[in-house]
């Protein structure tokens, strides 16, 4: 088993987690508590300086684990898709500019388009900015997300999918992000991971629960340990796979937003601790 969480160097918070909280302010609360690692959403950057909110935000030693989010690569018309490949070049400059090294995909699917021809996309999509990225030393993710957002989120939803695009594009600036509400069910998931650890290409470790009942798609995430994702265990395939980065908190809930984020963030130190 994975060995026990003693302290919380190696917890990543996402900026959405405690959305209320400007970033200032969350990081602030974040390095007083001793986490160890921020994951920035890009609106958490609107109207500041990015330059300066990297700055900041090493100055509160915390480190900058990833800009979320790029993608959303699929469109019925080229000239969408272009306006797609032209958003996930600017991800990649803010990144660049922020000081995060790596740039967390939701890749996308459109309405009425085959998943395949989805994917197809995504894969021209990911290719085209792959020289921008290498130029910038920034990586790209690919995060299979649950089957729930095959419609219109990603026609990426499981692990293999993820590490099939990624080996087919075959660069150091590709990898997979890994988050378990999204593929906690996969009976293939141990295995796809183990080949994780033989391509390499595992990038990021998302981490939250799976609540039952869940009562909204998207923003009813639960703390580690309110629901029915052994998190321990999938720790332990993703350390025996070699993976050594942070365990990020990226919990979507109305339900936490709408309550003190202090208290909140309490819960998430001892869920961290107790069923990470
Ligand atoms: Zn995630």
């Amino acid at each position: 088993m994975a060995k026990p969480l003693n302290d919380l160097s190696q917890l990543c918070m996402h900026t959405i987690t405690t959305k209320p909280w400007p970033i200032e302010k969350a990081a602030h609360e974040f390095s007083e508590a001793g986490i160890g690692g921020i994951t920035v959403w890009r609106d958490a950057l609107t109207g500041r300086n990015i330059r300066e909110t990297g700055t900041m935000l090493r100055g509160l030693n915390l480190e900058i684990v990833s800009l979320c989010r790029g993608g959303f690569f699929s469109a019925d018309t080229v000239a969408d898709r272009q306006k797609a490949i032209d958003d996930n070049l600017h991800a990649i400059d803010e990144a660049f500019d922020l000081g995060a090294p790596l740039v967390v995909l939701v890749c996308g699917a459109t309405p009425g388009q085959a998943l395949s021809e989805s994917r197809k996309q995504i894969q021209e999509g990911i290719s085209a900015c792959l020289e921008h990225a290498a130029a910038a030393e920034i990586k790209l993710a690919i995060e299979p997300l649950h089957p729930m957002y095959a419609g219109d989120r990603s026609a990426i939803n499981t692990l293999e999918q993820a590490n099939n695009m990624a080996e087919a594009i075959r660069s150091p600036w590709v990898g997979v992000a890994l988050d378990v509400y999204h593929l906690w069910w996969d009976p293939n998931l141990e295995a796809q991971i183990k080949r994780c650890g033989q391509n390499g290409n595992l990038s990021a470790f998302h981490i939250c629960d799976w609540k039952t009942p869940t009562t909204d798609m998207l923003n009813d995430r639960g703390l580690m340990g309110e629901g029915c994702i052994d998190i321990k265990l999938i720790r332990t395939w993703v350390e025996e796979s070699g993976f050594n980065g942070f365990y990020e908190a990226e919990i979507f809930s109305n339900l936490y937003w709408n309550e003190d984020q202090d208290a909140f963030l309490q819960k998430i130190k001892q869920a961290y601790l107790k069923y990470s």
